[in-house]
């Protein structure tokens, strides 16, 4: 009731979820949706009683068809709402459903949030405990219409430890605050790679970037994740790490449990 009352639109939960968590991201390329299916993972094989959801609202980039191995077009239920498809046990949505994979995404303004509407509203998502977000990158109009019009629990921010990439996730947090959208913490991505031959390990894109952000913004790191072969592999054969190697030391983040307000 105070949001409303500084003037900001009202927020409509989404019918059945009960927490949203948005992962976002300022640049692309650092690992958000890699990090937004690992978490929804994470979260139900914590807690099998859970029921965990993912929307992938990156409209120009979908991501989630192919990290989560799931294509196709969404049934309507009796009430016209798209159902989402499931895989390893997680339901999800995705703009990459609705469009083909070759498709360009050229579209003006108008039609990308006529599309965020549609994932936002016209999906029938049953009854689940957290919904994962995965936001497109950056700071533009699209997160700014998902912050204003759900209500949502935490953003996870992802980042790598290189300057640039940080430059824009401070404007992210910037953003969630200035919306009143709790931040939960920085997730570094990245930060370090170990050769599997001589096992010397470089910090590619810089070592403590997103600590020394974390400190600047009195945010907690979530967590560090090292850039990892298997990762990589597994996000594109669709079968994500906190599935297939649940036992790996690469995934120690996305198992850790969040604890919401
Ligand atoms: P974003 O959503 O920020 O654009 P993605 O999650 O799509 O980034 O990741 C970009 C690419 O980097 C993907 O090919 C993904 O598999 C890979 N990737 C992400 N994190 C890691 C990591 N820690 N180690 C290895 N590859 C990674």
């Amino acid at each position: 009731s105070q949001i409303m009352s500084r003037g900001l639109p009202k927020q409509k939960p989404i019918e059945g979820v009960k927490q949203v968590i948005v992962v976002a991201s300022g640049k692309g390329g650092v690992g958000k949706s890699t990090t937004a299916v690992n978490l929804a993972l994470a979260l139900a094989a914590n807690d099998s009683s859970k029921a965990v959801g993912l929307l992938d609202v990156d409209v120009y980039g979908p991501s989630i068809p192919k990290m989560m191995n799931l294509k196709g077009n969404p049934e309507l239920s009796q009430s016209n709402l798209m159902r989402p498809l499931l895989n390893y046990g997680i339901a999800c949505m995705s703009m990459g459903f609705l469009v083909e994979e070759t498709a360009p995404l050229v579209w003006r303004g108008l039609m990308v949030m006529s599309a965020i509407e549609k994932l936002l509203r016209q999906v029938d998502w049953g009854q689940l405990d957290y919904l994962v977000v995965d936001m497109p990158p950056g700071t533009g109009d699209v997160q700014l219409s998902v912050s204003q019009n759900i209500p949502i629990s935490g953003a996870v921010i992802v980042s790598t430890p290189q300057d640039i990439a940080l430059m824009d996730a401070h404007k992210g947090a910037e953003m969630f605050r200035k919306v009143h959208v709790p931040v939960l913490g920085l997730v570094q991505n990245m930060s370090v790679f170990q050769c599997p031959k001589c096992k010397h390990k470089t910090h590619i894109f810089g070592a403590d970037g997103a600590r020394r952000l974390a400190r600047t913004l009195d945010l907690d790191i979530l967590g560090d994740i090292p850039l990892h072969l298997n990762i990589r592999e597994a996000s594109d054969t669709g079968q994500p790490i906190v599935f297939s190697q649940p036992e790996s030391d690469e995934i120690l983040l996305w198992c850790q449990d969040f604890e919401f307000q």
